[in-house]
């Protein structure tokens, strides 16, 4: 294991893999472009390995060249732009674009852009690594190295902010380290509140499911239409639907340091789906706090905070009831559940948010 700034990698994919997929690229590649002059165009910086290995090998006549393109951020969902454009006149030729890694694919599609501008005689991508489950173009890329998992990899020309690019085998972010919380109450225990404090001082990713849902009821969308009939009436959303979003949810965020669930799980059935997703992916839950309140209080509190809100569930009593009892039904036996792994822990929900904090902080800093 290896550390670069804050974050532990684990290894993934050994020289020799790389090596022997770098050999199949280029004998691939051989067999279509043996007639042609082609130009390869490696896009730095992470192709550079990757492309000088795979020159050494390639057996015919070529041409080479790089260009650098720039996404904000430094992750390849931002704006992209030709920094460091091309020397040669490339009208007429065959040219092979090189990359080390395609994930979104954002970088392809400004790539297509300005290879139109050119005039080329045939265009053709290549990669060593793709991630199938990021990809979001319709591009095709003609020459695929490995298919990878959408996991944060650094090695072999690929970095974290800069540091990794010198590995000679291709690292995986390791999860051991990460926080993964689940905190735990009844509707209006103050989940929500304590999770913005706690995603900043811990760096991690919230993810409410309630959140999620009423986003895609705002935007019209299929699971927004679907869960609104549960939600209104104060009732949980079907299980399936709801694990299948919360992995969305944190498949979106391959480079998190760690995740607070907010609202999930509150079955059975959705904690054993969370554990077995996250014994998957090398991951677990660090511990499950549940802020303690009583109901009466909880209810004065709902039904504040529907007169600014105006989300339906929080105007009526009834409903809140409704809601209590899914909880005291469904939810509650997770307390046991988590219990049997030793990772329940509990506050107490009254008094100030800064208290709260303060309580919850105590928690996790002993964890
Ligand atoms: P919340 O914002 O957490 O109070 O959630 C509001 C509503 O969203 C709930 O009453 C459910 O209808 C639905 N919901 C949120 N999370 C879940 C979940 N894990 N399972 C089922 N339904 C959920």
């Amino acid at each position: 294991m290896i550390k670069l700034h804050d974050k532990y990698f684990k290894k993934f994919i050994s020289e020799t893999q790389i090596q022997e997929t770098v050999a199949k690229l280029a004998s691939e590649m051989a067999e279509d472009l043996k007639d042609e002059n082609p130009i390869f165009i490696g896009i730095l910086n992470g192709v550079f390995m990757f492309f000088s290995d795979f020159m050494k090998i390639y057996p015919y006549t070529c041409e080479m060249s790089f260009i650098k393109l720039a996404s904000y951020h430094g992750t390849s969902s931002g704006d992209i732009k030709e920094l460091i454009g091309l020397s040669q006149d490339i009208e007429g030729r065959t040219v092979v674009v090189l990359e080390d890694i395609i994930d979104t694919g954002n970088t392809l599609e400004e790539l297509h852009k300005i290879f139109k501008a050119k005039k080329v005689k045939n265009f053709k991508v290549g990669t060593l690594f793709f991630k199938p489950n990021a990809y979001q173009k319709q591009h095709k890329i003609d020459y695929i190295g490995m298919e990878i998992p959408n996991e944060f990899i650094v090695g072999y020309g690929l970095d974290y902010d800069e540091l990794g690019r010198n590995l000679p085998e291709v690292y995986q972010l390791h999860n051991h380290n990460m926080i993964n919380l689940i905190l735990f109450g009844k509707p209006g225990a103050g989940k929500g509140t304590q999770a913005n404090f706690l995603k900043e001082k811990y760096n991690l990713v919230h993810i409410s499911t309630g959140d999620v849902f009423r986003y895609n009821i705002k935007n019209g969308t299929e699971l927004g239409i679907l869960a609104k009939s549960f939600m209104d009436k104060g009732d949980l959303v079907p299980d399936e639907v709801t694990i299948n979003m919360l992995q969305a949810e944190v498949e979106k965020n391959p480079e998190a340091n760690g995740f607070i669930f907010d609202g999930f799980p509150r079955t059975t059935a959705q904690a054993e789906a969370l554990d077995n997703y996250l014994t998957s992916k090398d991951m677990g839950i660090s511990a499950t706090i549940a802020m303690q309140a009583d109901d009466e209080i909880l209810i004065q509190r709902l039904l504040e905070r529907g007169k600014v809100s105006g989300r339906a569930d929080d105007q009526d009593e009834e409903k809140i009831r409704n809601r209590f009892d899914e909880y005291n039904q469904k939810t509650a036996p997770l307390i046991d559940f988590y219990k049997k792994q030793n990772k329940f822990h509990r506050v107490n929900g009254i008094g100030t948010i800064e208290e709260i904090t303060v309580r919850l902080n105590a928690v996790i800093d002993g964890l």
